[in-house]
C-alpha cells in the first residue's frame, strides 16, 4: 500500500515547465515564431503559443533542440603530465577527465554523442543514464574493430568480435578499414568487411566505418550505415552513398584544428610524428573540398560529427563554423545535421533531435541567430536535457 502511494505521488509530481521563444528552430529545418514549448517531466507534449506561466523566458535568443555530435571521442584525455593520454586511460585522473569531457560537451550544447569507441565508455554512459553524472546522453561502440589485412581474422571470426561487442554493451560497431589521413589501403577487404556490416545488421546494431579514399566505395558496397571522415571520396562515391541512403560524417577542420594547436601535447613518434603534422595542415583544403563536393551531391544524408578527441571536449561546434565559413554549407543544413538528421542516423528520431510532442525535452538556446551568423553556435546560454536544465545562464 505505501509503494502504491509512493507511486501515485511521484506522478502527480511530473514538473510541468513552461518554455517561451520567439525564434524556434525545430531540427528539422524550420523555424517558428512566438510559441511556447511545454514540458511534463523528461518530455515535450506540447507547442503552445499560449501556455502559461512561462517558467524560462528565452525570447531574444535562438531556440534549438540539443545538438547531437556523432562521432567522439568522450574519454579521450591529457594526462596531468599534459601530454595525449589516449582515450583508453583507467586512472582516477583519466575517470575525473572523461566526466569533465563529459560537462563541458553537455554545457556546449550537445545532449547527444556516439563515442567511437572505448571501453572506458560503458562507466560513463551509464553514470549519466543513471543521474549520477551530469553529461549527454551516450552511444558507445565499445571496442573498434580494427582492420589489419589478413590478421583481422577469417570472416567467421569478424563475426564473433560484433558480437562479443553487442554483449559488452555496444550500442554500435565501429570499424576501423583503412589507414591514415595522407596515406594507406584499406585494412579490411571487400569480404571481411561485407561480414562486420552484416553480423551487426543481424545482430540489429548499426555500424559506422573511418574509410579513406577506396575503403568509402567498399563501405557502401557492404551496406554498413554510416561512413567516417571519408578524404579521398569521389564524386562518384559521394553519389552512391546518396543512391545506397548510407549516411555520411565528413569533418570540416576542428579535429585538425585542434591537433594543430595542441602539437606539443601529441607529439610522439611514431603515432604522432613532425611529418605528420605538416601533412595535417596541407590537408584542410582537402576537408573542406570534401564538405562542399558532399553537400551539393543530391540527396546525400551528411551528418554532425567533429571527431574530438583531448583538447577539442566543448569545442566541438566550431566545426559548424568551419562549414558554413569555409565550405559554403547553408547554416539551416548545419543544424538539421545535428538534430533531426543525426537522430534518424541513430535510429532515434522519435525521441531527439527535433522540438514536436513526444520528444525528449532537450532543448538549448544561442545568444543570436545561427541562420545570420554561425559564430552564435559558440553561444550556448540556456542547456536542458530530458527536461532537466544545467545552463541558464543569459
Ligand atoms: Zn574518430
Amino acid at each position: 500500500m505505501a509503494l502504491l502511494l509512493l507511486a501515485v505521488s511521484v506522478h502527480a509530481e511530473t514538473r510541468r515547465t513552461v518554455i517561451a521563444a520567439d525564434t524556434l528552430l525545430d531540427g528539422k529545418g524550420h523555424a517558428l515564431r512566438n510559441t511556447r514549448i511545454v514540458i511534463e517531466g523528461s518530455k515535450i507534449v506540447a507547442l503552445d503559443p499560449k501556455a502559461a506561466p512561462v517558467d524560462y523566458d528565452l525570447r531574444n535568443l535562438t531556440v534549438l533542440p540539443g545538438w547531437i555530435d556523432s562521432h567522439v571521442h568522450i574519454t579521450w584525455s591529457f594526462g596531468s603530465d599534459g601530454k595525449n593520454a589516449g582515450m583508453n586511460a583507467t586512472t582516477q585522473e583519466a575517470a575525473y577527465s572523461s566526466a569533465s569531457n563529459a560537462w563541458s560537451t553537455l554545457m556546449a550544447g550537445f545532449t547527444t554523442i556516439q563515442s567511437p569507441g572505448s571501453p572506458t565508455d560503458l562507466p560513463l554512459r551509464d553514470a549519466i543514464a543513471n543521474g549520477a553524472l551530469p553529461g549527454p546522453r551516450i552511444l558507445t561502440s565499445v571496442e573498434p574493430l580494427m582492420g589489419r589485412e589478413e590478421q583481422t581474422g577469417s570472416p567467421d571470426e569478424i563475426r564473433a568480435f560484433v558480437r562479443k561487442q553487442k554483449s559488452a554493451g555496444a550500442d554500435l560497431i565501429k570499424i576501423f578499414a583503412s589507414g591514415g589521413m595522407t596515406r594507406g589501403t584499406m585494412t579490411l577487404s571487400q569480404e571481411q568487411l561485407n561480414a562486420a556490416c552484416d553480423e551487426a545488421r543481424k545482430q540489429g546494431l548499426r555500424t559506422i566505418v573511418h574509410a579513406y579514399r577506396d575503403a568509402v566505395r567498399a563501405a557502401i558496397l557492404a551496406g554498413c550505415t554510416e561512413i567516417e571522415h571519408g578524404l579521398g571520396a569521389s564524386d562518384d562515391d559521394l553519389k552512391l552513398m546518396a543512391e545506397k541512403g548510407t549516411y555520411f560524417d565528413p569533418q570540416a577542420g576542428v579535429v585538425v584544428e585542434n591537433y594543430l594547436q595542441n602539437k606539443d601535447k601529441f607529439l610522439a613518434p611514431p603515432y604522432y610524428t613532425e611529418e605528420g603534422f605538416a601533412a595535417m595542415k596541407d590537408l584542410l583544403p582537402a576537408f573542406h573540398d570534401l564538405m562542399k563536393r558532399a553537400y551539393k551531391t543530391p540527396g546525400l544524408k551528411i551528418v554532425f560529427g567533429s571527431d574530438a578527441v583531448a583538447g577539442a571536449h566543448g569545442h566541438n561546434a566550431e566545426d559548424f563554423v568551419s562549414r558554413v565559413r569555409y565550405s559554403g554549407v547553408d547554416p539551416m543544413a548545419a543544424m538539421v545535421s545535428a538534430n533531426s538528421l543525426a537522430a534518424e542516423a541513430l535510429r532515434m528520431p522519435d525521441q531527439i533531435g527535433s522540438i514536436a510532442p513526444g520528444l525528449q525535452a532537450d532543448i538549448i538556446a544561442l545568444d543570436g541567430d545561427p541562420l545570420k551568423d554561425i559564430t552564435a553556435v559558440r553561444r550556448v546560454v540556456f542547456v536542458m536535457k530530458a527536461g532537466v536544465v544545467y545552463k541558464n545562464s543569459h
